[in-house]
C-alpha cells in the first residue's frame, strides 16, 4: 500500500454541545444528547476496518469528535483511552497526535479538569494531545474569550509551562455569512493568545448565502483574514493551503484533480455504526460529506463531471484560478454552495477567489 505522510482519522463519538453556531452540521437533538453518541466499540471497529486500507503513515492525527467532548460524563475518559489504544494498534505510523474537540461552552472549571485528565490519558497512550475549540457566535462574548484564555493558560501549565514551544491547540471558527465576527478584532485576539486559527464553513446550512451579496461579503472576509494572518505570521491552515495551491497553479488540470483525490484519501471518518469513508480535504478544513454535503450521495462519483459542472457556473467560467480551486478542494466548497443556487451565481461560490487574488498578488 502506498505510504502517506499525514492521515486524519476522526469520528462521531460525541455530539453534545450547548452552543448555537448557526451553521452547525449537527441537529438540535444530537447536540442535546448528554452521553456519547455511540459506543467506543463501534469506533474501534471502524478504526480496525480503515486501518486495513493504509500502509506506512508519517503522522496519524486521531480526532475525538465532535462538539464538546469535555462535557461528556466521566466514564468517557475510559472510552477515549480505549479509542486511542485502538488507533495505535490499527495504524502503522511514526508520530501520533490526537485532536480533541470542544466548544468550551458551559462551566469552565469542570472542563479544565476533564481536559487535564485527557492530556494525561493521551500521554500514557503516547499521543500528543491538542484541543480543537470550535466556536462562532460565542466569539462575540467577552466572557467566552476570558474562558478561552483561562482554559489555554491551564493547559499550558499542565503541559509544563509557557516555555513549552506552542501547545498546538487550535481555534476552529465555524463561519456563517450572517454572523461574521469582526476580522481585525479576531486576529488581534488570536495574536495575543498565540493560538492557531482554522476556518470551517458548511455552505449547505448557511441560509444567508441565498443572497449573493452575503456570499461576496464572506469571500471578502476570508481574504482579509488571509491577509492579516499572513502579515502577522500566524498559524492557519487557510494560509498554508492557499499558498500551496497558488504555488502549483500552473500545473495541468488533470494533475490537480489527481492531487485533490489523493488529499481526500488522507481524511477518514468513522460513523456511529463502525463503518468508515473518506472525507473532503479543503482549503478551509476537512469535511465529512455525510454531515456537510448530504446530497452528494445522490450524485455520480465522477469527479471530472462534477468539476465541469462547477466551471460552467457564470462566476467560475472566466475565473483564472481553476487549478488552485480544484487542487485546494475549494471546488468542493463551491459545489456545496451551488446547491443553494441551482441557476448558478455571479459571485464566487467557494468564497475563495478573492483570497487567491490576494495570495497570488494578481487582482483580476
Ligand atoms: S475560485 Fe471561486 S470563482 Fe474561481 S473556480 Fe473556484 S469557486 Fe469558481
Amino acid at each position: 500500500m502506498k505510504p502517506i505522510d499525514y492521515l486524519i482519522v476522526t469520528n462521531d463519538y460525541a455530539t453534545s454541545c450547548a452552543g448555537t453556531c448557526p451553521t452547525c452540521v449537527l441537529s438540535k437533538d444530537e447536540r442535546a444528547i448528554k452521553t456519547p453518541f455511540t459506543r467506543a466499540e463501534n469506533i474501534i471497529k471502524g478504526l480496525n476496518a480503515a486501518g486495513d486500507n493504509y500502509g506506512e503513515i508519517g503522522t496519524l492525527a486521531l480526532g475525538i469528535g465532535r462538539a464538546n467532548v469535555l462535557m461528556l460524563p466521566k466514564e468517557s475518559v475510559g472510552d477515549i483511552r480505549a479509542i486511542m489504544a485502538a488507533g495505535r494498534n490499527a495504524f502503522n505510523f511514526r508520530d501520533g497526535i490526537t485532536e480533541i474537540t470542544t466548544s468550551l461552552i458551559g462551566k469552565i472549571d469542570p472542563q479544565i479538569e476533564r481536559a487535564k485528565k485527557l492530556l494525561d490519558t493521551a500521554d500514557n497512550e503516547a499521543f500528543d494531545a491538542r484541543f480543537v475549540v470550535v466556536a462562532n457566535t460565542a466569539l462575540s462574548s467577552e466572557k467566552y474569550w476570558v474562558n478561552l484564555n483561562t482554559f489555554l493558560r491551564a493547559m499550558e501549565a499542565h503541559r509544563g509551562g509557557s516555555n513549552i514551544d506552542g501547545n498546538g491547540d487550535i481555534l476552529q471558527l465555524a463561519l456563517a455569512s450572517e454572523t461574521l465576527p469582526d476580522v481585525h478584532e479576531l486576529v488581534d485576539r488570536v495574536s495575543e493568545y498565540k493560538f492557531a486559527v482554522n476556518l470551517t464553513w458548511a455552505p449547505f446550512y448557511d441560509a444567508g448565502i441565498e443572497d449573493e451579496a452575503r456570499l461576496e461579503e464572506l469571500g471578502n472576509w476570508i481574504a482579509e483574514f488571509y491577509r492579516l494572518t499572513s502579515e502577522r505570521g500566524l498559524d492557519s491552515s487557510l494560509v498554508n493551503r492557499t499558498d500551496m495551491a497558488i504555488a502549483i497553479d500552473e500545473e495541468p488540470f488533470t494533475h490537480s484533480l489527481a492531487r485533490a483525490a489523493e488529499s481526500e484519501r488522507a481524511v477518514v471518518y468513522i460513523d456511529q455504526d463502525g463503518s468508515w469513508h473518506n472525507g473532503y480535504f479543503t482549503v478551509l478544513a476537512e469535511m465529512d460529506p455525510i454531515r456537510f454535503d448530504p446530497l452528494a450521495a445522490e450524485e455520480s462519483p465522477n469527479s471530472f463531471r462534477r468539476v465541469i459542472f462547477l466551471l460552467k457556473n457564470p462566476a467560475c467560467h472566466g475565473c483564472p484560478f481553476h487549478t488552485a480551486c480544484i487542487s485546494s478542494g475549494a471546488e468542493r466548497i463551491g459545489t456545496m454552495a451551488l446547491r443553494k443556487h441551482p441557476r448558478g451565481t455571479h459571485t464566487c461560490p467557494s468564497g475563495m477567489r478573492r483570497t487567491f487574488e490576494v495570495a497570488s498578488g494578481k487582482p483580476h
